[in-house]
């Protein structure tokens, strides 16, 4: 069987996410692990909004209370996206409350929410400018003293494997002497 004819077979030829039966299509989900299977079928009003948030309306995704307890992982994945980028009208919000993923699903379900995220212009640039990524190393630039503790982190101290503050651009997180601090991208260079 084709993967369409399995998947007509598996939805009962309706929409995945809303069960409309118009405009069926095979839908490959985004920024998915390459071993899992990660089609689902959905309709065209689906598709559409999905891949063009400004025509998200709301109350087409009612249905995702229903399509969330689906037992394919694709179909969780989809659903929690979408319930996660409608969660500022509340009932989505519940709905996420709700929800039971496996670990491995939610980390795939969050694999393009952080693309969406990151696109949204955050940059984290070192002392010179350079642009700093999860996981670079970073060299001290002066001595910082370290909030909360007697620990001064001294200029010339590398910072290896890095991760970023998501909401603010001149903030970075890194170990220094096995503890775990936040530290200002203006202090850093990158090496
Ligand atoms: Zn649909």
């Amino acid at each position: 069987m084709s993967l369409e004819q399995d998947l007509f077979q598996r939805s009962e030829s309706q929409c995945e996410l809303c069960g409309s039966k118009e405009d069926l299509q095979v839908y490959a989900i985004p920024d998915s692990p390459a071993d899992v299977e990660s089609h689902i079928l959905i309709c065209g009003t689906c598709k559409e909004q999905i891949e063009d948030p400004e025509k998200t309306d709301s109350n087409h995704w009612r249905s995702l209370n229903e399509s969330m307890w689906s037992p394919v992982p694709a179909v969780q994945v989809m659903a929690w996206r979408m319930l996660h980028r409608l969660k500022g009208e509340g009932w989505p919000q519940d709905l996420l409350d709700m929800m039971y993923m496996e670990e491995e699903q939610l980390v795939w379900a969050k694999a393009g929410q952080t693309i969406v995220e990151s696109s949204g212009g955050v940059v984290h640039k070192d002392s010179n400018g350079q642009t700093i990524e999860a996981g670079d190393t970073v060299v001290l630039i002066k001595d910082l003293p370290v909030r909360g503790s007697s620990l001064v982190a001294k200029r010339g101290t590398s910072v290896r494997r890095v991760s970023l503050v998501h909401d603010n651009p001149e903030q970075i997180e890194g170990k220094v002497e096995g503890q775990q601090i936040v530290i200002l991208t203006k202090f850093v260079k990158k090496v």
